[in-house]
């Protein structure tokens, strides 16, 4: 019997490739955090509790978007579905990396904001909000994580961790992790003392450049590629 091919086969493997990575960058312990990614109305994200070093495409579950229901693979979906659907709503993300890191969130249960102690928070936006606690899984939870991102590509929530959204996959995840970092140096800046912070006209001066760089990078790669150097 001819096997059918898997939906979004590309974009699973993908997944199961960013959850080993987030672990080996220690933004997780366990099976803690979630990724998803969106394709048209569709979104791929990982199943509830499954460890990520066996975690295969076939296990990543499929939801619809416009209707919230799944193409069943026996597996159930992560328990933040909702934050993942209400983000994928509100925004224009690609794809979703939530953890549990650790300095995010240490912060997230001492302050109401990430300020602008480092020009590279730009590429998040700008200073990061902490939303309020909600119990993991929940709407209210999903609606204030979904509220925190507007504007903002990362966001802190309360006494739990971090959410960050990118185009694609490989920018949420190192999204996520220049937000462990900054929340990282925050944390050192604040034990030694009372850190500066940057204004918010530098922050625009900051995200113009980066947006420069970005575009002369992908034209000088796409002049590579094309003459095959
Ligand atoms: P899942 O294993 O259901 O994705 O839950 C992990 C988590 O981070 C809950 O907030
Ligand atoms: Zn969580």
């Amino acid at each position: 019997m001819v096997k059918s091919p898997m939906q979004l086969e590309a974009e699973r493997r993908a997944i199961c490739e960013a959850c080993r990575a987030m672990h080996a960058a220690e933004l997780v312990v366990n099976t803690s955090g979630n990724i998803s990614v969106r394709a048209g109305n569709l979104v791929a994200i990982t199943p509830n509790g499954i460890p990520y070093e066996s975690m295969q495409p076939g296990d990543v579950c499929l939801i619809d978007l416009d209707t919230g229901n799944e193409i069943e693979n026996g597996l159930r979906p992560s328990s933040e579905l909702p934050l993942h659907l209400a983000v994928y709503r509100s925004t224009d993300a690609g794809a979703i990396v939530h953890t549990h890191s650790l300095y995010a969130t240490t912060l997230s249960t001492l302050v109401d904001e990430l300020p602008a102690i480092h020009y590279q928070i730009a590429d998040l936006g700008g200073p990061i909000r902490v939303m309020p606690y909600a119990t993991f899984g929940s709407d209210a939870l999903a609606a204030s994580t979904a509220a925190g991102l507007a504007d903002r590509r990362g966001v802190l929530m309360k006494n739990h961790g971090s959410t960050t959204i990118g185009p694609d996959l490989k920018r949420a995840l190192t999204r996520a992790i220049l937000l462990e970092w900054l929340c990282h140096v925050f944390y050192l800046a604040r034990a030694g003392g009372s850190p500066s912070v940057l204004d918010a006209e530098e922050i625009g001066r900051v995200a113009a450049n980066q947006a420069r760089n970005a575009e002369q990078r992908e034209r000088r790669l796409a002049d590579r590629a094309r003459k095959g150097s």
